[in-house]
């Protein structure tokens, strides 16, 4: 299929998307999608629950093969729909980069934990055998971000049905198309191998309304909300069990005992993937002076943009608009390429051009806050005790993400045990902790505030106990 051919396709979709409803005959999961009605996509919350509480009863009795048959159908046309996705959510965002994005729809296809995930603890003795199983909660309700829409749909739902669940989406507005189009996308897998319509549903419109509807609903009994601290708040005050993944600011401190030159490498790497989206990236790098120039320097030599006095001011007024008095992130930069940030402000770059990097004041506005854009802020330390207070500081006890690069144990050790996140890369580029170019699962949901780490589906389960009294242990 040609670059014209997916364009067209996506357009179609988009243009598409307005008229969808809760039913559908066609198949628009593939990249033959077309204008029409979106499986699981409803007018209306309480159908789209009712729904996914009837699917979640089908669901639950399944044997686990039978789920991962599912899985296996879901991952198979996430990796043919990885395309179409990624041009969907920048076309529709305006955010991120295409390239990037198919390599994370790969990523959640290849890497997102099924049912192997789910381990069974067992007792077994001269009183009989006991075990522990995990269960699903039944119906889940996930908010989902702007900024990994249709990954974290995708990735969610995975997790969520290898453990038995069913989920009620509410995706971001600014993203709805693309996250419909991925919760079309794994009812039609599931539904082609001979399981329920409904795992996964929404509505064609969500808005506040819709998520407190879910958040109070008798019917929903987890909620996991990805997203940035107002959502994540909602829903750990709902009353219900919650899962919040919730923001970060990752500083990565950079020590004299580093490898200089591939510090900065894996550096701009990590904070330019998806345009800085992920909340893991990097988002401002403290450098011991005995090395920032060096560093500095292999910054440059990595497409990094030094931006001078004037221009990091004029950055800083592009970056914040005053909202109510207060001052916030303009969307219009955030997931923006360092290109179009400094064509804002007047600044002729080429392609090669992949970050912006500039030296300044922990307290600056650009280092303190999480900007979700490829600007890096250095904050110069005299040694790695004041790095890691100035890390800490930076992060904002959000105990997300935080990574360094060094050579010594004691250094790394001290900087992990005062940070205290959910992730800490060491040597390596952020998205190392995702499992791309490093080991271990991948999620798109890091409960960083409500504890769990790195979701995956034995997050989204329910503990029980099944106690066989004197009997069941042939030992
Ligand atoms: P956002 O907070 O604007 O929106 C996230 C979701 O929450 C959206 O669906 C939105 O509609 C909803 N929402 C926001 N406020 C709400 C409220 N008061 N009540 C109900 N719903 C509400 O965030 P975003 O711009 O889409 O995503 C970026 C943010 O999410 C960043 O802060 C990033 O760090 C964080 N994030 C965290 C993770 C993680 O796994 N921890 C993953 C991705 C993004």
């Amino acid at each position: 299929m040609t670059e014209q051919e997916i364009k067209d396709i996506v357009r179609g979709v988009l243009t598409g998307m307005g008229s969808a409803s809760s039913t559908a005959s066609a198949p628009a999961s593939s990249a033959t999608a077309s204008k029409g009605d979106l499986m699981g996509v409803f007018d209306n919350i309480e159908d789209a629950i009712a729904a996914a509480k009837a699917a979640q009863k089908e669901i639950q009795p399944m044997p686990l093969e039978f789920r991962e048959k599912i899985i296996a159908n879901i991952r198979k046309k996430t990796l043919e729909n990885a395309k179409v996705l990624a041009e969907m959510g920048v076309e529709e965002t305006k955010m991120g980069n295409v390239g990037h994005k198919i390599l994370k729809h790969q990523l959640v296809a290849e890497k997102t934990p099924g049912t192997e995930d789910l381990q069974t603890i067992a007792w077994s003795g001269d009183r009989g055998l006991t075990l522990i199983e995990q269960g699903p909660f039944g119906v889940i309700g996930a908010v989902t971000p702007s900024t990994n829409p249709s990954e974290t749909v995708i990735c969610n739902t995975i997790g969520m049905l290898a453990a038995g669940n069913a989920v009620v989406f509410a995706p971001h507005p600014g993203a709805k198309n693309v996250s419909n189009y991925a919760i079309d996308m794994v009812n039609r897998a599931c539904v082609e191998v001979g399981g329920p319509a409904n795992l996964a549903v929404a509505v064609k419109n969500p808005t506040m309304e819709v998520s407190q509807t879910i958040f109070s609903h008798k019917d929903i009994s987890l909620l996991v909300a990805t997203g940035g601290p107002g959502v994540v708040t909602k829903v750990l005050s709902s009353g219900k069990r919650a899962i919040g993944a919730g923001a970060g600011n990752p500083p990565v401190l950079v020590d004299d005992t580093a490898d200089i030159k591939k510090a900065a490498e894996d550096i701009v790497n990590g904070c330019t993937f998806d345009n800085n989206l992920p909340c893991i990236a990097e988002k401002e790098v403290i450098a011991v002076d005995t090395i920032a120039d060096e560093l500095i320097y292999f910054m440059e030599q990595n497409g990094c943009y030094h931006a001078n006095k004037d221009e990091v001011e004029k950055l800083t007024q592009t970056v914040f608009v005053n909202k109510n008095g207060r001052q916030t992130l303009n969307r219009d930069c955030v997931g923006r390429s360092a290109k179009v940030l400094l064509s804002k402000i007047g600044v002729s770059v080429g392609d090669d051009i992949r970050c912006i990097i500039f030296e300044g004041n922990k307290k600056h506005p650009m280092i303190d806050e999480e900007l979700m854009m490829p600007i890096l802020g250095i904050v110069r330390v005299k040694d790695v005790d004041e790095g890691i207070e100035t890390a800490v500081e930076l992060e904002h006890g959000n105990r997300h993400s935080a990574h360094m690069h060094s050579t010594n144990v004691n250094n790394l050790t001290k900087y992990g045990k005062a940070l205290d996140t959910a992730i800490f890369v060491k040597n390596g580029p952020s998205y190392a902790a995702l499992g791309f170019g490093g080991e271990g699962y991948t999620t798109f949901t890091i409960a960083s505030r409500t504890g769990e780490g790195l979701s995956s589906a034995k997050t989204f389960t329910k503990s029980r106990r099944c106690t066989m009294c004197d009997s069941l242990c042939i030992r």
